[in-house]
């Protein structure tokens, strides 16, 4: 089973974690100059559905859901599932 190093609880099993999907996505989303957001539907479409199934390292936002509830930004392989850091999100007292 794989283990993952919550920075609030230490390290736990995968089953008490939610998966969140890829963290390095980004929305289509820019400020415009009227301070207005401007979203980009094309490219939003791709956003929520176009999604890449990459070998070796990666990082995937998790979710601690049957622990501290914080969200966590998580580098791991997902061939050899060799992790190589876990932090607090952003907006979780992580960066
Ligand atoms: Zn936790």
């Amino acid at each position: 089973m794989l283990l993952i190093p919550c920075p609030v609880c230490g390290e736990r099993p995968e089953d008490e974690f939610g998966f969140g999907g890829d963290a390095t996505v980004q929305p289509p989303v820019t400020d415009s100059a009227s301070g207005q957001a401007e979203v980009d539907i094309d490219g939003f479409a791709d956003y929520l559905y176009l999604r890449e199934n990459p070998k070796g390292r990666h990082t995937e936002l998790w979710v601690h859901r049957y622990g501290c509830r914080r969200w966590l930004v998580v580098e791991r392989d997902t061939v050899t599932h060799e992790l190589y850091s876990s932090r607090l999100a952003a907006g979780e007292g992580g960066e």
